[in-house]
């Protein structure tokens, strides 16, 4: 069977392939800003330019044609409004032409289902950390539980934010993983978790003052020190309180060396498993999409409109 899905939550519209479960295709834009943050119709507007071309090109990779396709997936929501609806409209038309199935999907859930596949760990309790969502989740009779998250902005929004007060561009994540590897002095920062739950926004106004005052690569280290082991020792409380012996981590902060050597450091002290996702399938991408389509491909959806707020533990997961 061969799956079609589409992402167009936020910043990327991305196009991914799978035959049978396996990705064959896996093509995306990211919108990048030249200052500020993604404004919705931005968002759109970049979605629709790119949605032509990237497209083709999956399907270019996968050699096959739209008639070939079987069964067409869409990413539902969390997300913005504006940027959802092209995924959406374009799903939809494609599904009401080729007269083919259309699948609404989580799309919390495909990053999640995409780090089981690429990790091999079935059952592990997840670290989902992106731009907008911060949750720390485990399976349970026929959900994803989310037993901790944040109370306020996505952990990427954080890295984002500061990020852009320093002059960075969007998505400022890597750039300030690379300033924080120059750099080995902890400035202290305000660490707040409650049980499995974090929040950034008083974080967040704090290093807004450091700005200027101290070294951009000490700034960079220092938060990442402190934001990373928060959600390290959410992560591990979940395991410990569920019994569960392997942690992935998905989402697009995933694609960070210091988070995955944590998290890795954590699991090798409580004998637990630990593996990394690979970077291609760690922020938004069209394959997770595909792929969780493909596992929920008997499944019979009556509501498949947008779904800005559309939460992880909502959705009731008969595939396994
Ligand atoms: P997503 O929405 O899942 O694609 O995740 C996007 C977020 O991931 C943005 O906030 C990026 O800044 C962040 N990000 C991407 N690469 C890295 C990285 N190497 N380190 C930290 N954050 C990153
Ligand atoms: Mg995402």
């Amino acid at each position: 069977m061969k799956v079609l899905g589409i992402e167009s939550t936020a910043h990327t519209f991305g196009v991914g392939i799978v035959d049978d479960g396996k990705i064959i295709a896996n093509e995306r834009d990211t919108l990048k800003p030249l200052s500020g943050g993604i404004i919705p119709r931005e968002a759109a507007s970049h979605h629709y330019r790119f949605a032509p071309t990237i497209l083709k090109n999956a399907l270019d990779k996968s050699g096959l044609k739209l008639k070939d396709i079987d069964l067409f997936a869409f990413s539902q929501g969390p997300g913005i409004i504006p940027a959802l609806k092209v995924g959406y409209q374009l799903s939809t038309f494609l599904s009401k032409k080729y007269k083919k199935k259309l699948i609404g999907v989580n799309h919390c859930i495909a990053h999640l289902e995409i780090a089981r596949l690429y990790t091999g760990m079935n059952d592990p309790v997840m670290l989902y950390v992106s731009g907008g969502n911060t949750q720390v989740i485990t399976y349970y009779n026929k959900s994803y539980i989310v037993f901790g998250e944040t109370q306020d902005i996505g952990v990427g929004n954080l890295l984002d934010k500061t990020g852009r007060r320093m002059g960075i561009p969007f998505p400022a994540g890597p750039e300030i993983e690379k300033l924080a590897m120059k750099s080995k002095k902890y400035i202290e920062l305000p660490y707040s978790i409650k049980g499995m739950d974090v929040s950034f926004s008083g974080l967040e106004t704090f290093v807004s003052k450091l700005i200027g005052k101290e070294k951009n690569e000490d700034i960079a280290f220092s938060l990442q020190e402190t934001v990373f082991s928060m959600l390290i020792e959410a992560s591990e409380r979940a395991m410990a309180y569920c019994t569960k012996n392997s942690l992935v981590i998905t989402g697009g902060v995933a694609a960070n060396k210091r988070i995955n050597e944590m998290g890795k450091i954590m699991c090798r002290d409580r004998k637990a498993k630990f593996s990394p996702i690979p970077i291609e399938f760690a922020g938004d991408n069209g394959a997770m999409i595909a792929y969780t389509g493909y596992l929920m491909r008997n499944y019979k959806q009556e509501d498949l409109e947008i779904r800005p707020r559309f939460r992880t533990d909502t959705v009731e997961i008969n595939y396994r």
